[in-house]
């Protein structure tokens, strides 16, 4: 296994970013030709999801229902008060794997692996596997 990590800046407090070239990247510099690859968010109020990468109305509409099922309210008792932000990450969850294969990221075609950032704006780390 070969491990690399990447940095994820958000700017807003919930927001999806579209990491896909950034892991294709890493596989190309691995070498790895047909492997998986993991995808990690080491932190407790973000993610990573994939999903529609051709419509950004699909990772707005993503963020906009989250926020509509589990409000930003002040209801909770942890005491930093993102726990709304800490369910997110916990229903959408922490990691993906993917297949490679002939160096490629195995996607369907509408695809694409997004980081999903719930307590922005932050700095934020990706950690990445990659298999053969
Ligand atoms: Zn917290």
């Amino acid at each position: 296994m070969k491990y690399y990590n990447f940095e994820v800046r958000s700017s807003t407090r919930e927001e999806l970013i579209n990491i896909t070239s950034e892991i294709s990247e890493l596989i190309k510099k691995s070498g790895v030709s047909n492997g998986k690859v993991t995808i990690f968010v080491p932190h407790t109020t973000a993610a990573v999801t994939i999903n529609e990468n051709a419509d950004p109305s699909v990772p707005r509409d993503i963020i906009f229902g989250l926020k509509k099922l589990i409000p930003h309210f002040p209801g909770f008792t942890h005491l930093e008060g993102n726990s709304d932000a800490h369910l997110k990450s916990s229903i959408i969850g922490c990691t993906q794997d993917v297949f490679i294969e002939n160096g490629r990221l195995i996607l369907g075609t509408w695809q694409g692996i997004f980081f999903c950032e719930f307590d922005g704006p932050r700095h934020r780390r990706v950690i990445v596997g990659i298999n053969e």
